[in-house]
């Protein structure tokens, strides 16, 4: 199969959001620009055109998939949101949708089972990416989208990077530039709890913990380690195709003998320890800017890519501070290094 890039400039973006309404509403798949990494859509009412999503991405059928809407008035075509939280759902997508945050709801019937993996919950959120929610408008239907990337592997935040994991396998790519929040959405719980509501975070994002806790107390969700393939919790992921090392301080570094590593650095910075550490063969910053966790979250995907290459034998990753956004690259960091032991 031969993939098509279409460019989604501001010229011709709404003719590229046509392409790929016509594509999906054929029951294709489409690579789409969101804000947080690129995804790979299907028309989520369509069941045969999901699957295809599950296949070009060799994605276990027990890992579920986000559904996108276009607008807010959509979401009781894909959710039944329980009366006791209804308010506090509304009061947080209107102050984070369009946004990188997800939302895990009861689903209607008109969700197949194959896009939430057979459970009773789905997935929903509203990118703040013009391309996808004038997509989903075009087609008239949610669109189903994990990230554009072979599954566990490292998540595309631009669309060459969508090309190099999936050329071959999906008919068309629409490039919307480059992704400007650059992790994956945030995705939530919301249960009514016994004085506020309770919010749980399943996957730390964009959006964080001390954002959302205006709405609700909010808490870490935990594993549930009986069920380790259980959807949303799989411990390895985002994995360059080498090993990745995270260290608790910089010491705890020994090279092995005859092998070539790479540092991820958040800033750069000597005072951090790693740098001046090791001759590494080659050095890729995180923060180059200013040093600041947002850039490095912009910038995370794109540099694990960067250092993802043959000559090296392992990845050396700097830990960043775990507040903020930070808490959502460090969630990465460990999941990316938690591949091979
Ligand atoms: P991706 O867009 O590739 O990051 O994949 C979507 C992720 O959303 C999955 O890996 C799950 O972690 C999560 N997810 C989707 N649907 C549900 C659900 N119903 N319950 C819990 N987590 C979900
Ligand atoms: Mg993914």
């Amino acid at each position: 199969m031969q993939t098509r890039v279409e460019i989604a400039d501001f010229e011709n973006w709404r003719r590229a959001a046509k392409e790929a309404a016509k594509e999906l509403d054929a029951g294709g798949i489409v690579a789409v620009p969101t804000e947080t990494v690129y995804g790979l859509a299907a028309d989520a009412f369509n069941a045969e055109a999901v699957a295809k999503v599950f296949e070009a991405k060799e994605r276990p059928t027990f890992d579920p998939l986000i559904v996108h809407l276009s607008r807010f008035g959509e979401l009781d075509r894909v959710a039944e949101v329980p009366e006791e939280i209804a308010e506090v759902v509304r009061e947080i997508a209107t102050k984070f949708w369009p946004g990188p945050l997800t939302m895990v709801l009861p689903k209607t019937a008109a969700v197949p089972d194959i896009v939430t993996s057979g459970l009773s919950t789905v997935a929903v959120r509203i990118s703040k990416h013009e391309v996808i929610r004038t997509i989903a408008k075009e087609l008239g239907r949610p669109l189903a989208a994990p990230s554009a990337n072979r599954f566990g592997r490292v998540s595309p935040t631009s669309a060459s990077a969508v090309l190099s994991e999936l050329e071959g396998r999906i008919p068309l790519i629409i490039d919307g530039g480059a992704c400007s929040a650059g992790l994956e959405s945030t995705i939530i719980t919301i249960e009514q709890g016994e004085k506020r509501p309770l919010i749980r975070i399943l996957r730390p994002g964009p959006v964080t913990k001390e954002e959302l806790r205006e709405f609700g107390r909010v808490v870490k969700a935990k594993r549930d380690r009986s069920q380790p393939e259980a959807p949303g919790t799989l411990d390895s992921h985002y994995a360059p195709s080498i090993p990745l090392l995270l260290f608790e301080k910089p010491e705890d570094f020994v090279p092995e003998e005859g092998k070539k590593y790479a540092l991820l650095s958040y800033r750069g910075a000597t005072r951090d320890g790693y740098v001046d550490r090791h001759e590494w063969a080659k050095i890729e910053i995180l923060s180059p800017g200013n040093g600041k966790l947002a850039e490095a979250a912009v910038r995370f995907f794109y540099a694990l890519r960067a250092v993802d290459i043959e000559e090296i034998d392992a990845i050396v990753a700097e830990p960043v501070s775990d507040v903020g956004i930070g808490t959502a690259i460090m969630d990465r960091l460990r999941r990316a290094s938690a591949v091979r032991s």
